[in-house]
């Protein structure tokens, strides 16, 4: 399990930056930089809706697709804790894993 910090408000299963989905996606197989993958995962909240989707959690599971990433473990990610950025975003291709550490440039 990965902690989790996300900051996309605009997703529907955001709350307080946690997410209430129980399991994301995080894609971007060519990705090279964070800005290149995204969180597959994301609905847009629109209207009155509210999370009644699930309880926010801190940690959470990760697929990730990602393939050029350090933290990528057969399509697992295997960081302690990643962030989802995109503030202001309404479609998944505007969210972005902001953790993504390309193999090679590996601060670990
Ligand atoms: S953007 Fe992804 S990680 Fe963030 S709340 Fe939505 S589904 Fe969860």
């Amino acid at each position: 399990m990965t902690t989790l910090n996300c900051s996309v408000k605009n997703c529907m299963y955001n709350e307080d930056r946690l997410c209430a989905k129980g399991n994301i996606t995080v894609g971007g197989q060519t990705a090279a930089k964070p800005n290149e993958t995204r969180c597959e995962s994301f609905r847009e909240r629109t209207g009155s809706m509210t999370n009644a989707v699930g309880r926010p959690s801190k940690e959470i599971d990760v697929r990730c697709y990602a393939s050029k990433c350090d933290f990528n473990e057969a399509c697992k990610c295997c960081a302690a804790r990643i962030g989802i950025a995109g503030s202001g975003a309404c479609s998944c291709a505007e969210t972005e894993c902001a953790s993504f550490d390309c193999r090679g440039s590996s601060r670990r």
